[in-house]
């Protein structure tokens, strides 16, 4: 080592000293930041590690760290960044990832020098959130892969650990891991269940892929402490997602999502065992619950409909045409089909079989509109099909086109959201002896329609809103069912729908033989379309119209300077929104600011429903009675709003409703984004 330095000191003008801990450098050092991170590189190559000081390098004498490849520990390399946080993320990889395909990446990355994708992969971490993991799969701690997914299930499993510190019940009632079709979903379940079996809990895997319901379903039915379901639902290929459910059968809410976030950072390191599939061979604690939890659902989908409403479907003679989006649903929705006596779906035959590559849309996203639906409509028109179904991959959402005039109308998710709500009421009403409406609750989200506030004061059931995000609909479910009400129908306008408290969490296979159900009652004892029904609801409820849309921001930055602008807009004082749009022509009657807590319609100025300071949301109502609410997406670089006039019963003019609610997004989002002055992208609107 001595030497080494001695040969190095000859080429660089240095000082030395030394105290305990080692021998010291100071190296004269090029302002140039390049030629500064390779004379520090350089000298790290030889064991010598760079720190900076004011105009120099400072090197302390060490010895070479060696980082092994390969399991066999025969090969080896030096691999020195120049970062000492980042030698030691590399060191952690190398040391803990078995699996050879991202293990490659990293040391492809090393040997490249390719120090700053290393530091962007490596020393960044994927959130962990209520809605779990969701990214591309690669190699890093920021992404997908294996070594991240068993790092989050023995996170997990050691938070359950703590939560039920009852061993029996870790053996009793386990946890439910399911599947998606994508690329590596089995081979990430098969891992957390190595994880979960090797810490002695029971665990329910299924044997093939399942719809995203099928989990939070099992959870209830076989009293699961939890549940796993790895997807990324409408995500292009590249993604994958680790969906995580609670013992009450919803969506994790906090605080569980911060615990388990803790819990994972507190087990990065994999546990002996946590690779070794080989326990999922003749595991007394391993079950497989796909046949009776499948049984199971189709027997609770029976219940829900009347046995005259089943021969009606017998004798329908409207034709579903159906796609999957390359998806699981096909076989779940043929299943829901036969029990409830419909005829078969009419499959769109390139999209109905599970293929991860999505070669037919590579948005595999069915609320994208009638662009994601070409190839359905094309099946649909050659059948003569009535009605579209498209589930999205994991067939918990649902989009539904009605034909009209050799036309199809998609319906927007607050349109169907309106009809299943419709539906729910008159379904219970047909399948209950003494119904009580007074004693039943519907819930949707705070940006989905009001429709069914409005459908409320009507027929005299609770109408309750929550939230974005079906966790907050689940849980609001749980708490109604528990006081003993009787929860009929939740949604948000993201095409998610819950028929039953079967399943907490949307579910676009009920949801879709609902539809179909409705769609045949309607055409057989009403001589109705789904669309006649829908203008009969406006006319029994009112008219209700909406626009959804978004701009695309990547820069989370600009997001915020656009969300702060707007609640400091009175030169900067805090709490300061808009008062109207278009100069003065629709003023502001109240602002709810979500983000911050404020709100001004309420006595102390404080938002009654819950605050999250890390996503932006701002709800202005006017005083004509428009609502809009703007938010940024939690998974998506997407910046949304959500727009909606509530006509009363007695207003007919709809058209002038329509007209008014489109000027004046128009103006909210050119006043208050400034599109073209933050350089955000509009949606292509079809
Ligand atoms: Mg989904």
């Amino acid at each position: 080592m001595v030497l080494l330095i001695h040969t190095f000191a000859k080429r660089i003008s240095l000082s030395l000293s030394a105290n305990w801990s080692g021998l010291f450098i100071n190296v004269p050092v090029s302002p140039n930041k390049r030629e500064l991170y390779q004379q520090k590189r350089k000298l790290s190559n030889i064991g010598l590690l760079g720190n900076i000081s004011v105009g120099y390098l400072m090197f302390q004498c060490w010895t070479p760290q060696r980082i092994g490849i390969g399991s066999s520990g025969t090969e080896h390399f030096h691999c020195y960044s120049g970062d000492r946080v980042l030698d030691k993320q590399i060191k952690n990889w190398i040391d803990w990832d078995r699996n050879p395909r991202t293990k490659a990446q990293i040391i492809n990355a090393i040997k490249k020098e390719d120090w700053s994708t290393l530091e962007a992969c490596l020393c960044n971490r994927i959130a962990f959130g209520t809605a779990g993991l969701r990214a591309a799969m690669r190699a890093g701690f920021d992404a997908m892969n294996d070594l991240v997914v068993i790092q989050t299930a023995q996170g997990l499993c050691a938070y359950l650990k703590k939560q039920y510190p009852d061993e029996s019940t870790w053996s009793e009632q386990g946890i439910v891991i399911g599947y998606d079709a994508r690329h590596n979903s089995k081979r990430f379940a098969k891992l957390s269940s190595v994880v979960f079996l090797n810490n002695n809990f029971r665990v329910y895997l299924f044997t093939r892929y399942v719809a995203t319901p099928f989990v939070p379903f099992t959870i209830l039915r076989l009293g699961c402490l939890a549940g796993i379901m790895v997807t990324a639902s409408h995500n292009p290929k590249q993604d994958n997602g680790y969906k995580v459910y609670w013992t009450n059968g919803a969506q994790i809410i906090p605080p569980h999502d911060t615990g388990i976030s803790q819990s994972i950072l507190d087990n990065l390191e994999p546990e002996a065992g946590s690779w070794d599939e080989s326990v999922l061979c003749d595991n007394e604690l391993l079950r497989k619950p796909y046949r009776k939890m499948v049984a199971a659902y189709y027997d609770s989908l029976k219940m829900e409909l009347t046995c005259p409403l089943r021969e009606l479907n017998k004798k329908c003679p409207l034709e579903f045409t159906y796609t999957a989006m390359h998806g699981v649903g096909y076989p779940y929705i043929k299943l829901a089909f036969s029990t409830i006596d419909l005829k078969p779906v009419i499959p769109v035959i390139n999209q109905v079989k599970p293929d991860p590559e999505f070669p037919t849309t590579p948005m595999p996203n069915p609320e994208e509109g009638k662009t994601s639906l070409e190839l359905a409509i094309k099946r649909a028109t050659a059948t003569k099909s009535t009605i579209i179904l498209a589930n999205d991959p994991d067939a918990d959402r649902l989009a539904v086109a009605e034909v009209v005039k050799r036309r199809y109308k998609l319906f927007n998710g607050n349109e169907l959201g309106a009809l299943l709500g419709w539906w729910a009421l008159e379904n219970y009403k047909m399948r209950e002896a003494n119904p009580d409406v007074s004693n039943c609750v519907m819930i949707a989200s705070t940006v989905s329609s009001k429709i069914l506030k409005s459908m409320a004061k009507v027929e005299g059931f609770t109408f309750h809103e929550t939230l974005t995000g079906f966790k907050w609909i689940g849980n609001k479910t749980i708490e109604e069912r528990d006081a003993g009400k009787n929860v009929l129908f939740g949604f948000e306008e993201a095409i998610g729908y819950m028929m039953t408290p079967n399943v907490i969490d949307k579910d676009g296979i009920s949801a879709a033989a609902h539809v179909a159900t409705m769609a045949c009652y309607l055409q057989y004892e009403k001589c109705m379309k789904l669309q006649d029904k829908l203008r009969e609801i406006y006319e029994t409820y009112g008219f209700h119209t909406n626009v959804v849309s978004y701009l695309i921001c990547h820069d989370q930055k600009l997001i915020k300077t656009i969300f702060d602008r707007l609640r400091t807009f009175d030169n900067g004082q805090k709490n300061t929104y808009p008062k109207s749009i278009l100069n003065g022509e629709y003023e502001i009657e109240n602002v709810r600011d979500l983000t911050t807590g404020y709100d001004s319609s309420t006595p102390d100025k404080k938002a009654t429903l819950p605050v999250s300071e890390s996503t932006q949301m701002i709800t202005f109502t006017f005083k004509n009675g428009m609502v809009v609410t703007l938010r940024t997406s939690g998974t998506e670089p997407k910046i949304k709003y959500y727009a909606e006039i509530c006509g009363e019963p007695e207003n007919k003019n709809w058209d002038e409703l329509t007209a008014t609610l489109k000027r004046m997004v128009e103006a909210i989002v050119n006043e208050f984004y400034e599109p073209e002055k933050n350089g955000l992208t509009r949606k292509q609107e079809e």
